[in-house]
């Protein structure tokens, strides 16, 4: 739950999950210092109403980068699954089993074995696309992160995967050979607290390693004395120790704040790219989004949500990987759902799901991202001199430090945006103005 469209996430987990967790899944903020001629563009590019605007040299950038962004996302999704299929349907997946099994004579060693090479060739496999998203985005100027630093990330995120993907697809595997016609209720049973886990852990374990973390309060007490004021007037509890400053600028020119973990970890982090970049009055307008997401418990209302619809992925997903199985077994040499190919096939089957699901998990992503704008605007009132301006002039800061797409096409964002596109956000900013002639908006009365 962030403040902008996060581009690339880290691969935490295994393919399984990290379809799954797209739901309750970050979003990222951009927000600028220097406003754009805001004049001298609209009356050549783009039409007065928009609130979100860039001067003409980025607008170009900005369309053909967003180009760029939706090619890779949607190619990549795709691929993703054509190279499982290829792999299954010229055999490989059955050669990959019968060579873990001449490694042991072990079944969960051969298992292990097994899950690992999966994770490592469907890494590679997307590599390229990776390799290139990644050149785009340092000849774009977003990104400042060198490829040696950016490979060692990919490297990290691969070792993660291989010790705690391998772990978990081999605990499913065993569900599925155990319980063989109600295995798919057991992966069910397992997977909350799994996602309850990863969640607890992420900001204090996986985090940590790729970006270094500190209080917000060490270089800002300043800023933090200013937050506290937000804080007091949303009610919240949000101590100072449960803000910290992310040193992005090593890697990026992006802007961004985000709230992550659950019970004991919960924390709103800010990118050091925003906190002493941008005015203060912006940061305060970003903290008030992220409170937004804290006080209106947007990461357990999507916590609950991805476990009930995993409930009836899994279910209909086991119905359509035995029928596949059948169908096709003998043609990719699988004996049954239950061998570790066959399970290759359950998880195909629900990369398939959570590519159509897409843009259900996204369109409530949207929503709580709509909510969090709305209760962020509502929160700076009284605080800010012009809580209209201060967030537009956000998004609009956000917009060019990320060369966000101006105009997206709606089916784009409906299926690839887990927020609703920065002209969207801005032009509904500067409208929103609940208080005017005494009245009250949807979370504060004044
Ligand atoms: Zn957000």
């Amino acid at each position: 739950m962030s403040f902008l469209r996060r581009i690339s996430g880290h691969v935490t987990l295994a393919i399984l999950l990290s379809t799954l967790l797209a739901a309750p899944k970050l979003l990222s903020a951009q927000t600028n210092p220097s406003p754009a001629p805001q004049a001298q563009v609209e009356a050549q590019v783009q039409p007065s109403l928009q609130a979100y605007r860039l001067p003409p040299e980025k607008l170009a950038k900005a369309i053909s980068l967003s180009r760029i962004r939706n090619i890779l996302e949607i190619a990549g999704s795709l691929w993703s699954l054509i190279f499982l299929w290829l792999l299954l349907a010229t055999g490989t997946w059955s050669r990959v089993e019968a060579w873990a099994r001449r490694r042991s004579a072990r079944r969960w060693v051969q298992g292990a074995w097994f899950f690992a090479a999966f994770f490592l060739i469907t890494t590679l496999a997307s590599l390229p696309l990776d390799v290139y998203g990644h050149h785009a985005s340092l000849s774009y100027g977003i990104s400042v992160q060198r490829w040696s630093g950016w490979l060692g990330d990919q490297a990290k995120a691969l070792a993660l995967t291989l010790i705690f993907g391998t772990l978990i697809l081999l605990l499913f595997n065993w569900i599925v050979r155990r319980w063989p016609w109600r295995y798919w209720f057991g992966l069910w049973v397992v997977t909350v607290p799994i996602l309850l886990l990863v969640m607890l852990v992420e900001p204090i374990v996986i985090e940590p390693l790729f970006d270094k973390f500190e209080p917000l309060a060490q270089n800002n007490p300043a800023l933090v004395a200013e937050l506290e004021r937000v804080v007091t007037r949303t009610g919240t509890s949000i101590p100072p120790d449960r803000m910290f400053l992310m040193k992005a600028s090593v890697k990026t020119n992006g802007l961004n704040a985000y709230v992550s973990g659950i019970g004991a970890t919960k924390r709103i982090v800010v990118w050091d790219t925003t906190a002493g970049r941008i005015p203060d009055d912006e940061v305060l307008f970003i903290f008030g989004h992220e409170s937004g997401h804290y006080v209106l418990h947007h990461i357990w209302k999507g916590l609950i949500a991805t476990i009930i619809a995993l409930f009836f992925i899994y279910w209909a997903c086991a119905a359509a990987g035995a029928a596949l199985v059948r169908r096709f077994g003998l043609q990719w040499g699988i004996e049954e759902l239950a061998s570790r190919t066959g399970f290759v096939v359950l998880l195909f089957v629900i990369s398939i799901a959570g590519l159509i699901l897409q843009p259900l998990a996204n369109g409530m992503s949207r929503h709580f991202e709509h909510q969090a704008d709305i209760y962020g605007q509502e929160a700076v009132h009284t605080i800010v001199a012009n809580p209209q301006k201060t967030a537009v002039d956000s998004f609009n800061a956000l917009g060019e430090a990320w060369l966000e797409d101006p105009s997206p096409s709606p089916l784009i964002e409906f299926w690839l945006y887990n927020h609703p596109s920065t002209q969207n956000r801005a032009n509904f900013a500067a409208h929103y103005n609940p208080f005017a002639n005494g009245g009250h908006g949807q979370f504060f009365g004044n």
